[in-house]
């Protein structure tokens, strides 16, 4: 009886929410790619009232929000945003992953069967078809059937493709060879006119024609360390990492890869978004629409130079400035009341691990291919066979055709293995696949994150992880992809119609954000969603 009471209580009060805000016209997924929680306040005095700011003063700051998988990647990671699941259940277990039927690696949104448009480079060679569950994007296009618009621009096709998942209208992302934003013909049988026209700007080119400079005097980067320190190394490589950078040699070359990793690669994102949003009308009816806007320079800024650069610093401010741009945008083409805007990030980043090293706390480098060698020598010393096929994603994989043929006991191996791993320096824990599979976990245990992102089907034999700051790259820049909380402490602001004003410090996961728009838009959830709204966001 109370709790059939307590199910009224609840579904009059969302009868009463839904009959007092009226569903967005527009929802704006915007994924900053490699943001920390800390840039919020290491950069905050330095932000302009119009971007970050406005988003936190006036939203609501989820302030203790996690990724609750490994590993903590870009392609994970736009997928759980916008499936509501982690790994296991979506199947993006990373950027690229070792498929055990055909022996080879393959790119998450990689795929033979489409026809690239706009370019004719491989790079539009991508679709979602590796994802196996609906995204908020596909549950908006099955509620109106077909009618809502769902779009999706990043650089990378991954942030673009994954979000705007099967049955969206189209993603966009930046073909490095050609300088255009491309697609594929999953969505399209060609370009739009207004996306031609936008690629006839040649906007790359102007971009690189002004170089990089600090935002503001370079002495007032005191969130800082030193612009000249050699923990940074340039993209390209034969240059000192020093304000001010000159792109002259790139354009000659074509090479339009170099703008990924400057801020105006954002920049240009924030142009093609407010293209999209002007030129295919969105939020200007009541069915409602979805644009996904992942900003991917960061990363590259963030791998190039690390967490403590002026570089990264500057790239934050500049984005600041493109945030303050879309959102007046916004509020001119759709109406302050009209839209809702999440901001979060894909994943955090790391140290860098000499600097922590320098500093005398615990850090170090390891490499996965040395650590492969060690384990295949292991095996082939108890068992006469390497015995591996694939060391990929801290995950080892098993060739099961050896094993068949030289009678091996796998959970006997795997075992086995797993021991030897975590005598190894550098490495924390080590699981054999039965673990992770048959076992429940509770709470937030490393294990249990380990166990969210193996997903049965595509995982490997034995999974592991290093310990905390070690790290697999060389000794300049940084990287992600840990179960620590550098890497899974995301931002995550919710801002507009239908949302209260606020912060809290409950913990919450990535995988909530999914539920949370699916209620603001009377929408189911996506299919493999595992998790429930985070109510104290919504007003009532
Ligand atoms: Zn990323
Ligand atoms: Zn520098
Ligand atoms: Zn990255």
């Amino acid at each position: 009886m109370k709790s059939k009471l307590v199910l009224l209580f609840l579904s009059l009060s969302l009868i009463g929410f839904s009959q007092n805000n009226p569903k967005p016209k527009l929802v704006v997924g915007i994924v900053v790619d490699q943001m920390r929680t800390d840039y919020i306040y290491r950069y905050w005095s330095r932000y302009g009232e119009g971007g970050f700011k406005r988003l936190v003063n006036d939203g609501f700051f989820c302030k203790n929000t996690h990724y609750n998988y490994v590993p903590t990647y870009t392609g994970p990671g736009h997928s759980s945003i916008y499936t509501g699941a982690a790994p296991n259940v979506h199947g993006i277990i990373a950027n690229d992953w070792f498929v055990k039927e055909t022996g080879v690696e393959t790119y998450c949104v990689s795929d033979d069967k489409v026809k690239p448009i706009g370019t004719t480079s491989k790079n539009g060679k991508m679709s979602p078809h590796k994802q196996l569950t609906t995204t908020l994007g596909d549950e908006l296009k099955l509620f109106t059937n077909g009618k809502s618009k769902v779009y999706g621009v990043a650089l990378k096709d991954r942030s673009s493709v994954l979000p705007v998942g099967h049955a969206g209208n189209a993603a966009f992302w930046f073909d490095e060879e050609t300088g255009n934003f491309v697609s594929s013909d999953w969505y399209v049988k060609e370009l739009p006119l207004w996306l031609n026209n936008f690629n006839a700007k040649k906007l790359p080119k102007s971009y690189l024609e002004r170089g990089w400079n600090t935002l503001y005097g370079i002495e007032t980067y005191t969130n800082s360390i030193v612009d000249d320190n050699k923990y940074e190394k340039a993209p390209n490589k034969k240059e000192k990492p020093v304000f001010p950078y000159d792109y002259k040699s790139q354009i000659e070359n074509n090479s339009w890869g170099i703008l990924k990793a400057t801020p105006w690669g954002n920049t240009i994102t924030k142009d093609i978004a407010i293209e999209c949003l002007k030129n295919e009308s969105m939020g200007k009816d009541d069915i409602s629409d979805m644009l996904c806007i992942s900003f991917s320079s960061t990363d590259y800024v963030g791998h190039s130079y690390g967490l403590r650069a002026v570089e990264t610093e500057d790239v934050y401010l500049r984005l600041d400035k493109d945030l303050e741009e879309l959102l007046k945008t916004l509020d001119a083409e759709v109406g302050q009341e009209n839209y809702v805007v999440f901001l979060t990030a894909d994943h955090g980043a790391a140290d860098v691990a000499a600097y922590l090293k320098d500093l005398k706390i615990p850090a170090g480098y390891l490499k996965e291919k040395n650590i492969e060698k060690e384990l295949k020598s292991f095996c082939k010393k108890l068992y006469g066979d390497s015995l591996i096929v694939n060391m990929s994603n801290q995950q080892v994989f098993l060739s099961s055709v050896k094993l068949t043929e030289l009678k091996l006991n796998s959970d006997e191996v795997e075992k086995a293995l797993a021991n030897k791993l975590i005598q190894m320096e550098g490495i924390s824990e080590a699981y054999p696949s039965s673990v992770l599979k048959f076992e429940g976990y509770k709470g937030d245990s490393f294990k249990s994150l380990i166990a969210n992102g193996y997903n049965h089907k595509r995982s490997g034999n034995v999974a592991f992880s290093y310990m905390p700051g070690w790290l697999d790259i060389p000794e300049t820049g940084t990287t992600h992809g840990s179960e620590f909380t550098y890497d899974t402490h995301v931002p995550l602001i919710f801002y507009g119609g239908g949302i209260k004003k606020g912060e809290s410090v409950r913990n919450y996961y990535i995988t909530e954000i999914a539920p949370t728009i699916s209620i603001l838009l009377n929408n189911p959830f996506p299919n493999g969603c595992t998790s429930k709204p985070i109510e104290e966001v919504l007003k009532k």
